[in-house]
């Protein structure tokens, strides 16, 4: 925690006009401004730390100066986060962070789906990035397509930022009669319940 502190007090204070931290952070806000790096090789300017892959844009209202941190390091020292004019408070704040990087997760699932539509000239993928689109889902029958074609065409993507939906009748029915290889294609598109759900359907749970 000491290194912590110190690497934080080390980066935030010769960008601010303050010259203690608590004092220093009141200067800050974060600007909205979020960027998704796809792989997680980036670094907080504010405490280090590695393996990021999305960063908050944070800017200091005197001078100026702008940091690419973490949401950790937002939550952490207070930064304050607004919306519509508002500043939020510390729970809302979080929210609202988590809202961005869900929003970021979604638009990662459309660029893989655009590219897979551009791939491959077929109605099911260039259907499936619609009713994506619209849907922010993938029906079952869906999700085995755009995954096993997102894999042979070795298309970037992240399984588990997808959702797929077993709202009707009709997707339950396509899930217990497709084969298990199938289900294992699109398994970490599932949520836990979904998970079960295709277990009580006759369906393994994958190893890997
Ligand atoms: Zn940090």
């Amino acid at each position: 925690m000491e290194t912590y502190t110190k690497r934080v007090r080390d980066s935030i204070l010769p960008l601010s006009v303050a010259d203690t931290l608590p004092k220093a952070f009141e200067e800050w806000r974060f600007t909205g401004h979020t960027h998704d790096h796809e792989e997680p090789h980036e670094t907080c300017q504010l405490c280090g730390q590695e393996g990021l892959r999305y960063h908050f844009e944070i800017q200091n209202r005197f001078t100026n100066h702008s940091l690419d941190v973490g949401s950790h390091c937002i939550l952490q020292f207070n930064v304050a986060v607004y919306e519509n004019g508002r500043r939020l408070t510390p729970a809302d704040a979080k929210r609202q962070l988590e809202k961005l990087v869900q929003k970021m997760r979604l638009d990662s699932c459309i660029r893989a789906l655009e590219r897979l539509a551009r791939a491959e000239n077929s109605q099911i993928l260039s259907g499936a990035l619609k009713y994506y689109r619209t849907n922010k889902k993938l029906t079952p029958m869906q999700a085995f397509v755009v995954f096993w074609r997102l894999r042979r065409n070795r298309i970037d993507h992240d399984p588990s930022f997808f959702n797929v939906t077993l709202k009707k009748k009709r997707y339950m029915d396509d899930l217990a009669a497709m084969e298990t290889s199938k289900v294992h294609y699109f398994w970490r598109a599932l949520t836990p319940s979904q998970r079960k759900h295709a277990v009580t359907l006759g369906h393994t749970v994958p190893i890997d």
